[in-house]
């Protein structure tokens, strides 16, 4: 059959990104032929609630006519044009200055990239070039945290603070520190507070910095909540302990909102819901609900200004994408932008969010389960071997790469991080629906659990 030839031929020539291709071989691929709403449709026939919003990206849900009428309207006007030495095209134009609109205070000039990754090299780069214009060339360094998901280039898989990322490339290859993971259940010490813990954190951020000196440290790098390396909050505070560290010390603060813009938390974006004030964003993914490639990083006005005012000085700034501003990714850009706020999406993932909350809480009596958390249409729930002492299991990742597996036949896909299992639904999610994806949880819970029990046979 056509499906049959497809997956052999998937096996025999495309190896998958973050996938084992040994193991590709034997299981085969999954072919997802088309999508209507919060669901997909695989070439079986198989229907399946998209409970990470297609790898946290499609915010408006499949199938959205309007976007593709915008890639189709622009593909016949213009289906390409770059936007290097003076050259633009309306459709960036419109996208910079609508997210000049809704970003937070003070981030008024945009830099297209293709992807999160590409984004956060160039703020890698913008960084860099704004301090040497100030002439501080030794101020380099940039501060992430263990756990942190910045994409995977040479440069901002070196900001990952996840070890597969680094471990076989031979990274970080930029000067970068990652400081200990905010997430209490996990990096709390026995006996310590919520609140100590959150004391410990920014102790740690002061001491590094008088270690290596504020001379030496450009920017902090962090996502509102990380969301890739498990979906942790981080304790009450530590957003605004950080930031007036980072001010007083002359470091630029980026928030890595690849995941957290546009509505994922119930704030217009992520730096909203913390009171976050950064200097520089990195935006992608639900820019566009992923219908096109595309990224963005908005940038302060007092960092433009210092670029501006210096690329005659001391070079033009050297950095750019073929692709930096394509019209058809940023009209559908704009589109989709003025969808979420035509429909309320950001309202409804804060009402959707809560009621997302309410139903997984029932989970922590679950003897299976570790926490359960999250914000707005972002949540995890963690597995563990003990609940009482929050024990992991002995083969990290076995048990929630079983659940994941299983989820499937109950036609649902969630995303396991280890042996947490993250939501990230379309923002367009109804309260039935929610029900509907937290029965399958439930379904495929209980069946882990009697497998676990059954010594978790092969
Ligand atoms: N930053 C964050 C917070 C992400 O979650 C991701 C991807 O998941 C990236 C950056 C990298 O984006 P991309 O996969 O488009 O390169």
């Amino acid at each position: 059959t056509k499906s049959n030839s497809s997956h052999i031929s998937d096996i025999a020539h495309h190896l998958h990104p973050y996938t084992n291709a040994i193991r590709h071989e034997s299981v085969g691929p999954i072919v997802m032929e088309r999508g209507e709403g919060i669901y997909v449709y695989d070439d079986q026939g198989n229907r399946y609630i998209e409970g990470l919003a297609g790898l946290w990206s499609v915010g408006v849900g499949f199938g959205e006519k309007r976007l593709v009428e915008a890639a189709r309207k622009q593909l016949d006007a213009l289906p390409f044009y770059h936007t290097f030495a003076h050259k633009s095209n309306g459709p960036a134009i419109e996208l910079a200055a609508k997210l000049a609109e809704i970003t937070p205070e003070g981030l008024n000039h945009v830099f297209f990239t293709n992807s999160g990754s590409e984004g956060n090299d160039t703020v890698i780069k913008i960084v860099w070039y704004y301090n040497n214009a100030l002439g501080r060339p030794k101020k380099k360094k940039f501060l992430a945290r263990t756990g942190a998901y910045h994409g995977v280039t040479i440069a901002s898989a070196s900001l990952t603070g996840l070890p597969n990322n680094h471990r076989d490339f031979d990274l970080p290859a930029i000067p970068v520190h990652h400081l200990t993971c905010p997430h209490f259940y996990r990096y709390g010490q026995p006996g310590e507070t919520e609140a100590q813990f959150c004391d410990r954190l920014i102790a740690e951020l002061e001491e590094v910095i008088a270690r290596e000196g504020a001379d030496t440290i450009a920017a902090f790098i962090g996502e509102p909540i990380m969301s890739a390396g498990g979906v942790l909050p981080p304790p009450e505070g530590y957003w605004a302990r950080v930031q007036e560290i980072c001010r007083k010390n002359d470091i630029l603060v980026v928030a890595d909102e690849v995941i957290t813009g546009f509505g994922r938390l119930g704030t217009a974006f992520g730096s909203d819901f913390y009171g976050i004030k950064p200097d520089l964003m990195t935006l992608s993914k639900q820019i566009t609900s992923s219908y096109q490639p595309l990224a963005a990083v908005m940038i302060s006005d007092e960092v433009y200004r210092v670029i501006a005012e210096n690329s005659g000085k001391i070079g033009t700034f050297g950095h750019g994408y073929t692709a930096s501003g394509h019209p058809v990714a940023t009209a559908v850009g704009l589109e989709n932008v003025k969808i979420i706020e035509e429909r309320g999406l950001v309202a409804n993932a804060a009402a959707m969010g809560k009621i997302l909350h309410q139903r997984l809480a029932k989970f922590r009596d679950h003897p299976l389960v570790g926490e359960v958390r999250g914000a707005g249409l972002l949540a995890a729930v963690e597995l563990v071997a003990d609940k009482d002492s929050r024990a992991k299991f002995p083969e990290p990742g076995k048990v929630g790469g079983w659940f994941f597996n299983r989820a499937h036949s109950h036609g649902l896909i969630v995303r396991n991080i280890g042996d947490a299992l993250a939501f990230c639904p379309p923002l367009i999610i109804t309260e039935a629906q929610i029900d509907e994806m937290v029965k399958a949880f439930e379904i495929t819970l209980d069946e882990t659990a009697t497998w676990v029990a059954a010594g978790m046979p092969a």
